[in-house]
């Protein structure tokens, strides 16, 4: 995990992105994906570092996907250091982010709440 990479705008997680060894995160510009971001564009035209700084419950880009919207709902909870410590300890049990391509254990979810719990706790 690279910690200091930390989360990215859309709540996707950066420390454990499979592409991290060239990418050097959200907030470093080399984001893939940073001429059609959509939830970069908003974040950043408000003035926000991030979604879960926005007071907004939006599934816009990347929000309409389950694992950055618990993220950031995560965020908005409990805070972005507490979810790197979560992150950091499921890492720990065995728990992986991009397990084959950019799928893995927290894709596999159609509840945000119950991906929320397997967050804090790492068991299904
Ligand atoms: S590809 Fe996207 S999610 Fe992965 S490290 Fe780069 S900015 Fe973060
Ligand atoms: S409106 Fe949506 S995309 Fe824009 S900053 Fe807020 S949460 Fe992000």
């Amino acid at each position: 995990m690279r910690r200091e990479l930390g989360i990215a705008r859309c709540g996707l997680a950066c420390c454990l992105c499979s592409e991290n060894a060239e990418c050097g995160g959200c907030h470093s510009d080399s984001c893939p994906g940073i001429t059609q971001c959509e939830n970069r564009r908003c974040s950043a035209e408000k003035g926000l570092s991030h979604c879960f700084a926005c007071e907004k419950d939006c599934k816009k880009g990347l929000l309409s996907k389950i694992k950055p919207y618990a993220f950031t709902l995560f965020v908005k909870r409990y805070g972005m250091d507490r979810l790197l410590d979560c992150l950091e300890e499921n890492e720990g049990r065995g728990v992986v982010y991009h397990r084959e391509g950019i799928v893995g254990d927290y894709d596999d979810f159609d509840d945000a709440e119950q991906l929320i719990a397997f967050i804090k706790t790492g068991k299904r």
